[in-house]
């Protein structure tokens, strides 16, 4: 997208946590003043092949964080995986940089503080997920009429329709197996688990200020619909397309305009039927674990959002099984002290005893 609009966008930094092919390779495309490799041990492949361009080579997580308040950067498209991406949204938004929000679960963890400081810098944070972009764009021209409801729409990822009792065995590879969008391992166990939507339903009272009895989910198995929006007069507003995430990244950062692109269109006659289902909260807890969180406020999200982490990351290493991980995400809710207003410190708190407990209760049924 920015190599077809280079008239409008300059980078100024790239950043990729362990590709270092691809980070060299883009690079050496884009010619940006500096980058970023996250993972120490690939710095000097980086470094040889970026230092004799003249573009300034760094690494490590400290790097991040103070490379995204250089000076000659407008805004910030932050895509990193999980409470990682806390640290460095929240010092864009005190260096004054405009946010393009890939990573949810920084909304999800801190909303009320990422909320509260984007305003007092006068930062707007532009959504990158599907539905929020649909959301988003759903507002364009009526921002300034009362939101009734919003209707998230989810795919129901590759358990859609299966029971409890057929889950309890189902493998790393068959989670990995999203029907419609191709993602990262993390988000797409999320999916699996219908996680993602409960960390969206909380990205979105944040994003747009809602409460949670206007955040509705609805599965739509053809992921065309990306999310809609209700006003109070009534009438529904969605966002329509193929499932192709360079659109909501392109229209975050074009935003008020819309570029031309050659991205596949869709065609009704392709789809000839859309169809609407209820979500099955007993079979998918996680996303009533995210209501329920999200009906708790405080810390409570952050809790839910790093047993999570743990949970998959237990998953994919098959150490838990597929129903193991809402278990684990439900007794950290009911074990770590719950706080009502917290500080950035008491998060960075919070999220430390979570993992810490997370681990205690998957490492104690091994021993059973
Ligand atoms: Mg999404």
């Amino acid at each position: 997208m920015i190599a077809n609009n280079s008239e409008s966008f300059e980078v100024e930094v790239l950043t990729a946590h362990s590709n270092a092919k691809l980070l060299i390779a883009q690079a050496m495309k884009f010619g940006p003043n500096a980058v970023v490799i996250g993972d120490d041990a690939h710095y000097h492949e980086v470094f040889e092949a970026l230092d004799p361009m003249g573009i300034k080579v760094y690494a490590g997580a400290k790097a991040l964080n103070s490379i995204v308040e250089m000076d000659g950067i407008e805004m910030v498209l932050t895509a990193m995986v999980g409470y990682a991406g806390l640290q460095p949204t929240i010092n864009a938004i005190h260096a004054g940089k405009q946010i393009a929000l890939a990573n949810k679960e920084t909304l999800v963890i801190a909303g009320d503080l990422i909320t509260k400081t984007a305003k007092e810098k006068g930062v707007n944070i532009y959504p990158v997920d599907s539905e929020h972009s649909a959301i988003f764009q759903c507002l364009v021209g009526d921002f300034h009429n009362k939101i009734e409801k919003i209707i998230l729409t989810a795919s129901g990822g590759p358990f859609r329709g299966k029971k409890r009792n057929e889950l309890a065995d189902v493998t790393v590879a068959e989670a990995l197996k999203h029907p419609n969008w191709n993602m990262g391992a993390k988000i797409t166990i999320d999916s699996a688990t219908m996680m993602n939507k409960g960390l969206e339903v909380i990205e979105a009272k944040w994003l747009f200020g809602l409460e949670h009895k206007q955040i509705e989910v609805v599965v739509h198995p053809q992921s065309i619909i990306h999310s809609m929006v209700q006003f109070e007069d009534g009438s529904i507003k969605a966002q329509m397309g193929l499932p192709d995430m360079r659109l909501p990244i392109q229209f975050a950062l074009s935003y008020p305009e819309r570029l031309k692109n050659d991205f596949t269109r869709f065609h009704f006659m392709d789809y000839p039927s859309l169809t609407f289902e209820q979500p099955d909260l007993l079979t998918f807890r996680n996303l009533s674990l995210a209501y329920a969180a999200l009906g708790s406020g405080g810390n409570m999200p952050c809790i839910l959002n790093a047993a999570n982490e743990i949970a998959v990351e237990a998953f994919l290493q098959s150490r838990i099984g597929f129903l193991d991980m809402p278990e684990v995400i439900e007794s950290c809710m009911g074990a770590i002290g719950h706080v009502s207003n917290p500080t950035l410190d008491d998060y960075v708190e919070t999220d430390k005893e979570t993992r810490i407990k997370a681990k205690e209760i998957i490492d104690s049924w091994k021993v059973h």
